[in-house]
């Protein structure tokens, strides 16, 4: 028999739960990821949202961040969303975390100001089918640049909000709030072809 497909989830703060759920409504098997150790027996590895300096900071201090930078450099799948795709950013606007910089797109921290500082919205992805995707931007990022080694999945008010570069999968926004597991089998899809 096949082996399930295993999924990490970057379990150092954030929205860790919801993504291990989504992993698993996905079809895959989800394992949380806090050691060196864990990450070598996952098959790709999601970064969620939550803080990314606090996010970033742990991650450098248990030696995390060198550990997946190693691991991307052959090719293995990472999934970041909102301070995860930060996180996975080459530059970084408005105060620089610690930084993976696996990804070519430059960031803009909290971009949507105070007053929409959260919100929900219907994000077309013609990858995913004609039905939008319902997700929630929670003090979000904006991406300002993407490099020509990234491809533009999906955008929102003319930006982009889904991004892939090889096996790397950015997104602003949070797909795993609203209970749709279209992006988390996405990313299964990354792993497996
Ligand atoms: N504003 C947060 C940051 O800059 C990201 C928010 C989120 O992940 N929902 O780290």
């Amino acid at each position: 028999m096949k082996r399930m497909v295993q999924i990490g989830v970057l379990a150092l703060q954030g929205d860790v739960q919801e993504h291990m759920a989504m992993v698993e409504a996905a079809g895959g098997r989800a394992m949380e990821v806090r050691t060196r150790e864990a990450l070598r027996e996952v098959d790709g590895l999601i970064i969620p949202g939550g803080e990314s300096t606090t996010i970033g900071g742990l991650m450098a201090r248990y030696g995390l961040d060198e550990a997946i930078r190693e691991r991307v450099r052959d090719g293995f799948p990472v999934f970041g969303t909102c301070a995860g795709l930060i996180l996975m950013a080459s530059e970084v606007d408005g105060g620089e975390p610690p930084l993976l910089r696996v990804m070519d797109v430059r960031v803009q921290r909290n971009a949507y100001g105070r007053q929409r500082e959260s919100f929900e919205a219907k994000v077309e992805v013609p990858l995913l089918g004609a039905d939008p995707l319902r997700v929630a931007f929670i003090r979000a990022p904006r991406i300002e640049r993407v490099g020509p080694a990234v491809e533009v999945l999906a955008t929102y008010q003319g930006r982009p909000v889904l991004v892939r570069q090889g096996n790397l999968l950015g997104a602003t926004f949070h797909p795993e709030i609203c209970g749709d597991p279209r992006v988390h089998e996405y990313f299964l899809l990354v792993i497996t072809s």
